[in-house]
């Protein structure tokens, strides 16, 4: 179909079969991810180890932990199973980028058997910087920052340390290393041709006023979308979230914030958080079908 008038036909060429960026296209095709990086280089205070990363997936769940070998043979099933699948994600369990070697070793062996599939990751930005040609050089045309806060300030409630260039920076200057680093990589994609979506989690007293300002800043730099998601509280987790007690928004403080964003870069709402392993079009879940306790010995 045709570019809709709002969108330049280079950006609509890249999403017009993505799921998770065309409003469109996810009723026609699908994507997967494989949880083949569990390491990460930061410390969110609504992380809990234990299960996914929380910026692209829904938090609380442990997913499938898959070697990049093994990560790329589940994709070969899936993509003989499932016409519509048009997107691999690798979105953690840790992130995509700390653990770079085996994100890049699961694209490259998918890439050579699957040349059309569309590749895509996310990232909480910090190693960003690092690996953009790399980005460039595999096709990778979409990559998803989480970005919570522009204010270090802010920033050091919601982390209470990073990991960078072999050493712990905790408080303020963690938070002010980490916005710098996200606001330089968000620059180099974009002037690079990557599509970059920007997903926010809305904490609600820490940074909810506060994603107003982020928006207007990452819509500035070029970022193609913005998806602001609720933290989810889960009491079940006990201590899940770093911030004692901290709460998710309610259905109306979310919907408050979306609309305050509203003309600032593009609102992304049909997103669903997804599992770091889901498996299907948006919103539905096959996963459970493609563990690799059910994965055929060789695949044609
Ligand atoms: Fe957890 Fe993801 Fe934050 Fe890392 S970036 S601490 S995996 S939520
Ligand atoms: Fe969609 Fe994000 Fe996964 Fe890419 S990494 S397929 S944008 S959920």
């Amino acid at each position: 179909s045709a570019a809709p008038e709002d969108m330049a036909p280079e950006v609509w060429a890249k999403v017009k079969d993505h799921p998770c960026y065309s409003e469109e296209a996810h009723h026609y095709f699908a994507r997967m991810h494989v949880a083949v990086a569990p390491a990460c280089n930061i410390q969110c205070n609504y992380c809990n180890r234990k299960y996914d990363c929380a910026n692209e997936s829904r938090p609380g769940v442990v997913s499938e932990r898959l070697t990049p070998e093994q990560g790329a043979k589940k994709v070969l099933a899936v993509a003989a199973s499932v016409p519509q699948l048009s997107v691999l994600g690798i979105a953690g369990p840790g992130d995509a980028l700390y653990d770079w070697r085996k994100t890049k070793a699961t694209f490259a062996a998918v890439a050579t058997d699957l040349p059309d599939i569309k590749l895509c990751l996310s990232t909480n930005g910090l190693a960003l910087p690092d690996h953009v040609d790399e980005i460039v050089a595999m096709n990778i045309d979409h990559v998803t920052i989480t970005i919570n806060m522009i204010d270090p300030e802010i920033g050091a409630k919601i982390y209470p340390w990073i990991f960078y260039k072999h050493k712990r920076y905790e408080g303020l200057e963690a938070a002010k290393i980490l916005h710098e680093r996200q606001m330089l990589g968000l620059d180099m994609l974009v002037a690079r041709g990557v599509l970059v979506k920007v997903n926010s989690v809305l904490i609600p007293g820490i940074n909810d006023e506060h994603l107003i300002a982020v928006n207007r800043e990452v819509k500035k730099r070029g970022a193609f979308l913005h998806n602001v998601m609720p933290l989810i509280s889960d009491p079940a987790h006990g201590t899940h979230f770093g911030l004692t007690g901290q709460r998710g928004p309610t259905a109306e403080e979310l919907k408050k914030v979306q609309d305050a964003c509203e003309g600032g870069a593009k609102l992304m709402r049909h997103c669903r958080q997804c599992r770091a392993d889901a498996v299907g079009m948006l919103g539905e879940d096959r996963g459970q079908e493609f563990t690799l306790d059910k994965l055929p010995e060789t695949i044609e």
